[in-house]
């Protein structure tokens, strides 16, 4: 193990370790999920402790111990701060969630560097789209992670018949399966998607993130799916999410 490593890094979460010192997780390309330290960073000597906030994007200059197999931060650089993000409560909020799940998944299982590029794009979409953008940047967020986890079910046959459904046939979504069945094998529950957000969540998995969160999706479909979304990601965490909870999102 190199003893001095550089690394990209997005900050998902801080905590004080002691009295003085300052725990970082961050998500890397290279390095997938790490926790770094910063020693004093509460004593007011910490020349770092104010770019190391949750969402900041930097460019860190690590020291390995490979005896205490931790990481020090010995040189910082910013490379966004996210500033609409952390001053905006609901976008606040979401880039919460986010950073919960990849936490949560430990780094989504994936490659580290797809998740990297998926968290970033997502950052920076919320962070400078439009108020009305902001619920389809969720739900790129949440349908491209269960894809790169290869968590996504299938939308064109039943999971219980193996039929191939009809462009605009309606789909229930089985929790205990972790997927989608037609309408002969299950009465329609909590969950449903129809033809429409089919094609919508098939046709957007093709496209860049910001193409993706341009595309229209009809008003009435965005909270359904994005709820139907949160759940698969839950059944495939197995853990509830506590940016859920209290109904802030
Ligand atoms: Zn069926």
């Amino acid at each position: 193990m190199q003893r001095n490593v550089t690394v990209n890094a997005l900050v998902l979460r801080t905590r004080r370790i002691g009295d003085y010192h300052k725990g970082v997780s961050c998500l890397t390309p290279q390095l997938g999920l790490i926790d770094v330290l910063l020693y004093g960073a509460y004593k007011g000597k910490g020349k770092y402790s104010g770019i190391t906030e949750p969402f900041s994007q930097l460019h860190l200059h690590l020291y390995y111990n490979p005896v205490k197999k931790t990481y020090k931060v010995i040189d910082a650089e910013e490379k966004n701060s996210f500033s609409i993000i952390r001053h905006d409560l609901p976008r606040f909020y979401r880039a919460s969630l986010f950073s919960e799940i990849v936490l949560k998944s430990y780094g989504g299982g994936g490659d580290s560097k797809d998740i990297f590029i998926l968290l970033r794009d997502a950052l920076t979409i919320l962070d400078t789209c439009n108020p009305a953008q902001v619920e389809c940047t969720v739900i790129q967020f949440l349908w491209r992670f269960l894809i790169l986890s290869g968590m996504n079910p299938d939308l064109n046959y039943c999971s219980m018949c193996g039929r191939q459904v009809g462009l605009g046939e309606l789909l229930t979504f089985s929790q205990e399966e972790n997927a989608f069945v037609c309408s002969r094998c299950g009465a329609a529950g909590n969950f449903t998607l129809n033809g429409g957000e089919r094609k919508y969540l098939a046709y957007t998995a093709r496209l860049p993130f910001t193409g993706a969160v341009k595309t229209g999706l009809v008003k009435s479909s965005v909270h359904p799916l994005r709820q139907l979304l949160l759940t698969m990601i839950q059944n495939f965490l197995e853990y509830p999410l506590n940016s859920l909870k209290n109904n802030l999102l």
